[in-house]
């Protein structure tokens, strides 16, 4: 089963955020909000928040995955909001936030989709700049936290879409945040969109496997919504049968003598078919499906 809106989804696991950029609350004694979104959906995090009868005191983390600026926008307003939180990242996350010019780049990447969103008024209202991210406690492959009543959640380092990406798993509920470390469902929520290794193919695939190893009954995706059951145990499986799809298919496509320049094309247009994300700039399009290409073909 797939879940596209954000709502309840299990007693512990609420999905906030929307279905091009989700975020959750997992509950237990204390909670963590998983992951940091972007600022334009900031609106429905508002409205999200102000409709949930949970006690927002309990919130006491917030863990970012990596440093991408669709995953990070709406940490500086979620910190504003809920000051008591402890934000949790990589230290290479940690690193990459350190860096003034990255930190310039997440900000543009979030006002320009502001902009585009109409919410350049909304977002002077509810305060959205994007200014800095302090990470307040760094994880480590394995580091744990315990949010009582039995829910402890469990870091895995995986340095394949990018060298600071971490996901999260919880085994007493056998729920896995894989982040960008793992395709995800297309927009249509029909099929499974490219695999992503902006880091190391390698290591991509072989954190996959990691991953798969893991008994998941609910993947919990930062892009399109949660699987769950029969399709969230299969689907990492897939995940690493499309990474070698892909690789063959650019394979294929350099061994005919085609253009790095139209493999890139390809790559890039079949992604944007797939993900219809409004937040991606063709210009940064290109330049991920470069990295991606790059690193398939090094591999
Ligand atoms: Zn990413």
């Amino acid at each position: 089963m797939l879940i596209k809106s954000p709502g309840k989804v299990l007693d512990r696991l609420e999905f906030l955020g929307t279905w091009q950029n989700c975020l959750y609350l997992l509950k237990g004694k204390e909670a963590m909000i998983v992951g940091g979104g972007m600022s334009w959906i900031a609106p429905e995090l508002e409205r999200q928040i102000a409709s949930t009868d949970f006690d927002l005191s309990r919130i006491r983390y917030l863990a970012i995955t990596h440093s991408h600026f669709d995953h990070c926008g709406a940490v500086p307003y979620l910190k504003r909001k809920l000051p008591q939180m402890n934000i949790l990242a990589s230290s290479y996350a940690r690193r990459v936030f350190s860096n003034k010019k990255a930190v310039q780049f997440i900000a543009s990447m979030n006002e320009k989709m502001i902009d585009r969103a109409g919410l350049l008024e909304k977002a002077k209202e509810i305060d959205l700049q994007f200014d800095a991210i302090q990470i307040d406690r760094v994880v480590a492959d394995l580091d744990t936290v315990d949010l009582g009543d039995g829910i402890e959640v469990r870091f895995l380092e995986v340095p394949g879409h990018t060298k600071c990406s971490i996901a999260l798993y919880v085994p007493a509920l056998k729920i896995l945040f894989p982040s960008d470390s793992a395709s995800f469902p297309t927009y249509d929520g029909k099929g499974i969109a490219q695999p992503s290794p902006q880091y190391d193919f390698r290591l991509y695939k072989e954190l996959l496997k990691k991953l798969a190893s893991l008994e998941v009954e609910t993947l919990a995706f930062e892009h399109h919504g949660v699987l769950m059951g029969e399709e969230a145990r299969r689907f990492l499986g897939q995940a690493i049968e499309k990474a070698e799809e892909d690789r063959k298919f650019i394979m294929t496509m350099v061994h005919n003598q085609e253009s790095l320049e139209a493999v890139v094309q390809k790559f890039a247009g079949e992604f944007q078919e797939q993900t219809r994300f409004p937040f991606l700039t063709p210009e940064v399009q290109k330049s991920v499906a470069e990295t991606v290409v790059g690193k398939i073909l090094q591999a």
